[in-house]
């Protein structure tokens, strides 16, 4: 176990979350080509809802996994507090508790008014592009007293209850603020009851609320009971489990694992660990035997992979075993029998041990961490392609540090694809019990263990903007260029209404013969895509050199799709007609130019600019 680095492993995961930011980022994020967006969100309802989360590979704020995220990785910081702190990861997982908890305060915009979602999803899905220049109306989703949502406000008052604990020594004055929202947003949920993707149909599709809201309910209330220490809490806890989910035996659910649905898990765990209540105590040992062993009498087991993966389903499967890991240790740092104290931890580290590379693959399954890692995540910015296509460019542009993909088949396989949203997105939900999990590990084996220094590396940019030309026409007296005009930004993506370009011409030929700039006239020609293009203008007149500003002032190009990404235009620059001297060979811009009939090429003496700023290709 101790060849892997934990303290690297939990500081990649963390990073993971920097690069789901929506809203301002924050000073402490991290990525180097992520920048500002979702700055509109919420104005359609009159509020401010920036910040929070994109969800996966995509760009809804889906409120119900955020909130079930930031649960989880507020307990795993309750327990192992001291895994973060031994690796110098303390301060990163609380601004990022931080960051995600001020968008629950956000969201909160009444005591019983909760926005659990802003985007739409399909809409959001429908096209692929960085976050900074999505181009799609960004609809905000709430609960109310008169369109309820238990699960969403009851989990989203446990993200806040826990964080209160978490941020209660070193900062009070948020935690107590915290927790005034948490206590607030969980009589909502309890006195207005129902399922919350009943109000927030848009969320059927995408994050429905199969379990119900019982389960919530009891995890709200334990987090509120360890959070205020009142029993009132503790008895909502134990009353909402009466209304827990049975099967048809009458049992409790034991054969899936701590979700972002189904809390009944985390919640009867802890319930177990306060109470020592039996009922609570079985149901947790026989979900853990169902993991481990096979549960007693019956041997019912998940399946597990040839390689050792516990694998309960195809879609996501690490985040289930990855959940069910840091279940696992939390109980087995608990239980006093000491065949399930060695046999859940055992559990544990073998399901991350896979993850980071103890698999038949011999692979990581954590973006930019160990050996052969996963380079074509299913995750929009990263990938940073200016044409709305999965296949361009053909490779990512940008490193997903630490996030754990969805995962292999029941045999171990696995194809690294970017559209496989099955085996190979990635979401906040998938890292929350791995980061937990990563914990635990580093406290167990990361001793004397660093996270790596001047993280990230900065990456080898590409050029971001520039013209792609090549000659039209050319005679005796004019030259005519078709001139493709690109925004591929991606360090961060960024859409521009302020982008122009030069070119450059030596009239030197002219004026031997007798002739000067006067004499010559630019006209866009027939195909322009929104360029003002100028007469010549000096730029060294003593050397005879001119240029033709050709600018895109108020259109805006993008890095969002096909026709988005670059405009064209055509212009002629012409002398009068039987001058016969005009040589393009002396021409700086014409240097390297397609040539007729070829298609544009990128030039790099044909200079960019964006808000008059020289930010491409040289001058004379
Ligand atoms: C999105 C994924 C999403 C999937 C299923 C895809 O279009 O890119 O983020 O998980 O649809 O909803
Ligand atoms: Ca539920």
């Amino acid at each position: 176990p101790a060849d892997y680095n934990y303290a690297e492993a939990l500081q990649k995961a963390i990073y993971f979350y920097e690069a789901q930011q929506s809203g301002v980022l924050p000073d402490f994020n991290r990525v180097e080509w992520r920048g500002d967006s979702g700055l509109l969100d919420g104005a359609d309802v009159g509020h401010d809802l920036t910040g929070g989360w994109y969800d996966a590979g995509d760009h809804v704020k889906f409120g119900f996994p955020m909130a079930s995220t930031a649960t989880m990785l507020a307990w795993s910081v309750y327990e192992y507090k001291e895994g973060y702190e031994k690796t110098g990861q303390l301060e990163a997982i609380l601004d990022n508790l931080r960051f995600v908890n001020d968008y629950f305060i956000k969201a909160h915009t009444a005591p019983n008014e909760l926005y659990g979602q802003v985007g739409n999803g399909n809409a959001d899905h429908n096209w692929w592009g960085p976050a900074e220049v999505m181009p799609m109306a960004r609809p905000a989703y709430k609960i109310d007293a008169s369109k309820p949502g238990s699960d969403l406000a009851a989990e989203t008052a446990a993200a806040l209850a826990s964080a209160s604990i978490v941020f209660k020594d070193s900062d009070p004055a948020y935690s107590s603020e915290l927790l005034q929202h948490a206590e607030q947003l969980y009589a909502f949920a309890d006195q207005y009851r129902g399922k919350y993707s009943d109000s927030i149909t848009d969320a059927q599709q995408f994050y429905n609320s199969w379990s119900g809201y019982a389960d919530e309910l009891s995890w709200g209330a334990v987090w509120l009971y360890l959070a205020t220490e009142e029993q009132d809490y503790l008895d909502k806890a134990i009353a909402a489990s009466n209304l827990w989910n049975k099967d048809q035996q009458g049992s409790w659910g034991y054969k899936w694992t701590h979700n972002w649905d189904d809390k009944q898990y985390g919640a009867q765990l802890l319930l177990a660990r306060i109470t020592n209540d039996p009922k609570f105590v079985e149901s947790t040992k026989k979900s853990m035997e169902f993991w481990t062993t096979g549960v007693t009498g019956t041997g019912e087991r998940v399946s597990y992979t040839p390689g050792g993966l516990a694998h309960l389903d195809q879609w996501g499967a690490l985040r289930y075993a990855a959940n069910q890991a840091f279940l696992a240790f939390v109980y087995s740092d608990w239980v006093s029998d000491p065949v399930m104290k060695q046999t859940t931890r055992q559990f544990a580290e073998s399901q991350i041990l896979y993850m980071l590379g103890d698999n038949p693959r011999n692979s990581s399954y954590v973006v930019g961490f160990g050996d052969n890692p996963p380079e074509r995540p299913h995750h929009r910015t990263s990938h940073g392609s200016w044409a709305d296509s999965q296949s361009v460019p053909a490779n990512h542009r940008h490193i997903l540090y630490g996030a754990l993909v969805g995962g292999p088949d029941k045999n171990d396989n696995y194809t690294d694809s970017i559209s496989d949203y099955v085996s190979n997105e990635v979401a906040t939900d998938y890292n929350a019990g791995f980061t937990g999990a990563l914990a635990k590990m580093a406290i167990l084996y990361g001793d004397g263990q660093e996270p790596l220094a001047n993280f990230p590396a900065p990456e080898a940019r590409e050029d971001e903007m520039f013209v792609e030309a090549s000659v039209n026409a050319s005679g005796s007296n004019f030259v005519e260029i078709r001139a493709l005009l690109n925004n591929r930004s991606g360090w961060p993506a960024r859409a521009s209404e302020e982008m122009s370009f030069r070119y450059f011409v030596d009239l030197t030929e002219l004026v031997q013969a007798g002739y000067g700039p006067q004499d010559v006239t630019v006209t866009a020609g027939g195909y322009n895509q929104g360029a003002a293009v100028s007469q010549l203008i000096p730029h060294d007149a003593s050397q005879n050199i001119y240029y033709v500003d050709v600018d895109f002032s108020g259109t805006r190009i993008y890095p969002g799709g096909q026709s988005a990404y670059r405009k064209e235009v055509q212009f002629r620059i012409a002398a009068p007609l039987n001058t016969n001297v005009w040589d393009n060979a002396n021409d700086f811009s014409y240097q390297g130019l397609a040539t007729q009939g070829s298609s544009p090429i990128k030039t790099a003496y044909i200079p960019v600019y964006d808000g008059g700023v020289h930010v491409f290709g040289q001058l004379p």
